[in-house]
């Protein structure tokens, strides 16, 4: 380069530059420095012409009270001295202004110096950073390969990494595997479409739990603005409700509301495809009976067991609604009648296979419609309830298809069932146990097919005479082989006896029957009586073989 290029470029350079010799005390200490050149910015910067500051001090040139902040200027004069380098930030030389001075030996006692201007730029970046610090949201600036450059501290609280963790690593580190490629598309077209109005997608936070988060970004050049605000409660709240809209809360299946809107679609979706879609209605048999004789709790118990069993028996593709107390729709996309009523069996076998602990079997009766081309949801489900209750006319526990008038299964007793666990091993109270679980039967039956007083009274008094006879002969056999319990059993009938027979003359009594005492003589007297009783002395027994 040659002199006038050197000067053209000292003249033009967009940076304030100046040239000082140091002045020296006698002792040999840089006490202040005089100017002997400075370009066109320096000299705005100053707000003076070159020749009105060449051959002048600094401390002619500023005031003393601005050279001693922060005792810049003796540390400056210190440098100088010592030929080094000196190179801050110094606030106060001129109001307002920020300015980065730095000091470079040249030759002999002169020294370089350049000042920037700090003021607005580095005045801003302190108030982002308070700003960043005091917000609510989330802020961040991102690269735009997907890296977190810089996290506010509100990224801390919300899923629980410290900035430190985040600064410096890549999105996809923190992001719901399944929100990966979302994210990824979102930031290609972030600088194409110049900004991002909404987005929104899962981070995993440090604890594990799923934080869902909706951002908002800005592109500039060489990186982006971002925020996010975490909406994982209000996405959470929504979901619920929307679960709720949908979900019957006792069998978890869907309920009428939700088959209402799914039918529609199936519907269209059957025609448009032009395959078959069936539809199986249920209905519990003698639910009431359960009721009425279990109590309500175990009435809904049996609600959820049945739906349980039922849902087991259809595929992923298919759909269960509870769509009244005990009534319920199975909807089977493609599926024919053949197939349909192949899934009805299924669940008939199902209820009939798995009798409930306590009720015992509880069988319903099911009603199988192929939907007729053209038929609305209403026409369609008219048939199958239709063919429901052709099952029940027919004896109930049985499948139905629509349009036939034959039932094709046997009817099963929902009556208490011998449990081999009972047996005891010895015959006279074997046999007369099983004559007790006849009787309760026969008065369920008779109390439940609304027969007259006289014939419920008649089979009262036969269920009196055989527990009191039945007792009596239990005690003799139980004296013989010495059962240590025995007082306690002999109690324990006393007791029973004496209960069974004023329920009994309530009952009778009432105008129209009570369901308590048919659930005391199931509950109490009978399985009661032979499951938590009697059971523990049948090791006692001589003919035992437990
Ligand atoms: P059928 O064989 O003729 O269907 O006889 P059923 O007793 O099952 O029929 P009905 O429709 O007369 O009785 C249904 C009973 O279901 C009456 C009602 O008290 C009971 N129920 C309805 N919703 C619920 C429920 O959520 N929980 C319980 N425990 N019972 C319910
Ligand atoms: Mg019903
Ligand atoms: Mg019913």
């Amino acid at each position: 380069m040659n002199q006038p290029m050197v000067d053209a470029f000292f003249e033009k350079a967009p940076v304030a530059f100046a040239v000082f010799r140091t002045v020296f005390y006698d002792s040999g200490h840089a006490v202040d420095a005089e100017l002997l050149t400075a370009n066109l910015p320096f000299q705005v910067l100053f707000r003076k012409k070159a020749d009105e500051m060449i051959g002048h001090c600094v401390r002619e040139l500023v005031s003393s009270a601005a050279l001693s902040q922060d005792e810049w200027g003796r540390r400056a004069l210190s440098a100088i001295e010592g030929r080094r380098l000196f190179d801050e930030v110094v606030s106060g030389l001129f109001p307002e202004k920020s300015l980065r001075v730095k000091l470079f030996p040249l030759f002999d006692d002169q020294f370089g110096c350049i000042l920037r201007d700090l003021g607005t730029e580095a005045l801003l970046r302190d108030e982002v950073e308070g700003f960043l610090a005091v917000s609510l949201d989330m802020f961040m600036i991102g690269s735009q390969d997907g890296r977190f450059l810089k996290v506010n501290r509100q990224f801390e609280t919300v899923i629980g990494y410290t900035v430190k963790e985040m600064e410096g690593h890549y999105f996809s580190d923190f992001l719901h595997p399944d929100d990966v490629e979302l994210t990824k598309i979102a930031l290609g077209s972030l600088i194409k479409d110049g900004g991002i109005q909404k987005l929104v997608n899962r981070l995993v936070a440090k604890n594990g739990q799923i934080k869902t988060l909706e951002w908002r970004a800005l592109p500039t050049e060489s990186v982006f603005y971002a925020s996010a605000r975490d909406i994982s409660d209000q996405v959470n709240k929504e979901a619920q409700l929307r679960k709720e809209a949908e979900i019957d809360p006792l069998t978890g299946l869907f309920n009428r509301h939700y088959l209402y809107q799914r039918i529609q679609q199936e519907i269209s979706l059957s025609e448009k495809r032009g395959t078959p879609v069936s539809m199986i209605a249920v209905d519990i048999d003698h639910f009431k009976y359960v009721n009425d004789i279990w109590g309500h709790p175990v009435g809904d118990e049996v609600l959820e067991r049945t739906a349980s069993l039922m849902k087991a028996a259809i595929r992923g593709t298919d759909f269960l609604a509870r769509i009244g107390g005990e009534e319920f729709v199975a909807l089977l996309p493609g599926t024919d009648a053949e197939g349909a009523l192949t899934v009805a069996r299924k669940m008939h076998r199902s209820l009939n296979d798995h009798p409930h602990p306590r009720v015992g079997k509880v069988t319903a009766s099911f009603g199988v419609a192929l939907r007729d081309i053209g038929e609305d949801f209403l026409q369609w489900y008219k048939r199958a309830d239709e063919a429901v209750y052709a099952a029940k006319r027919g004896g109930r526990n049985r499948v139905v298809l629509a349009g036939e008038t034959t039932p094709e299964t046997q009817s099963v007793s929902i009556y208490m069932a011998w449990n081999p666990e009972w047996d005891s091993k010895d015959p006279t109270i074997d046999a007369q146990h099983r004559e007790l679980i006849d009787i309760g039967n026969h008065l369920v039956f008779l109390a439940v097919s609304g027969a007259v007083a006289h014939q419920i009274s008649r089979q009262i008094d036969r269920l009196l005479v055989h527990v009191a006879n039945h007792f009596a002969t239990e005690e003799s056999i139980l004296s013989e082989t010495a059962y240590p319990e025995l007082p306690t059993h002999q109690m324990i009938h006393k007791d029973l006896l004496r209960r069974t027979g004023e329920l009994a003359a309530d009952y009778l009594r009432q105008p129209t029957p009570s369901p308590i005492f048919l659930s005391f003589m199931i509950n109490d007297l009978i399985i009661g009586h032979l499951v938590d009783e009697d059971r523990k002395f049948f090791p006692f027994l001589p003919r035992s073989v437990q």
